[in-house]
């Protein structure tokens, strides 16, 4: 079976660092996706701190995998790819010179999170560009299928 495959960012796009919670709607939207065959996966920057806070929020059981890095690498993201040679891949993220450049690269469906104070960030290059923003994590159920 083909299952989509999504890649989420964390900070400012999961999470709020502003109020230290899940942006709201965030679980529900998240096993929806689950609900409909969608396979989910994390990777976030950051170090230990990261990695425990995404254990406290409880969302270790909701990913088929977890990424907890220093800094975003193409190899982690192909490594998700090479686990699922022939789906869909999509990558929902908030920062265009981060997830979104590095899912242009491997040739994802990118999808930006206008969210927050990297809101106004404007892509660098067509790199940088996604092919779809979206201003709520629910119009992720209409995207992905
Ligand atoms: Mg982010």
């Amino acid at each position: 079976m083909n299952q989509p495959i999504i890649i989420f960012d964390f900070n400012r796009t999961l999470y709020d660092p502003d109020s230290a919670r899940l942006v709201p709607g965030t679980l529900k939207v998240l096993g929806e996706l689950q609900g409909r065959g969608c396979v989910l996966y994390l990777i976030s920057r950051g170090g230990p701190d990261r990695a425990r806070l995404i254990r406290k929020l409880g969302l270790e059981s909701v990913f088929a995998g977890i990424k907890v890095t220093e800094r975003k690498n193409l190899r982690d993201f192909r490594a998700i790819a090479k686990r699922h040679p022939t789906a869909s891949i999509y990558v929902v993220g908030d920062r265009p010179s981060q997830e979104i450049r590095l899912g242009n690269r491997l040739g994802f469906r990118t999808i930006r999170f206008l969210r927050g104070k990297f809101s106004r960030e404007i892509p660098r290059s067509d790199d940088e560009r996604a092919d779809l923003t979206i201003d709520h994590l629910t119009e992720l159920t209409d995207i992905v299928r």
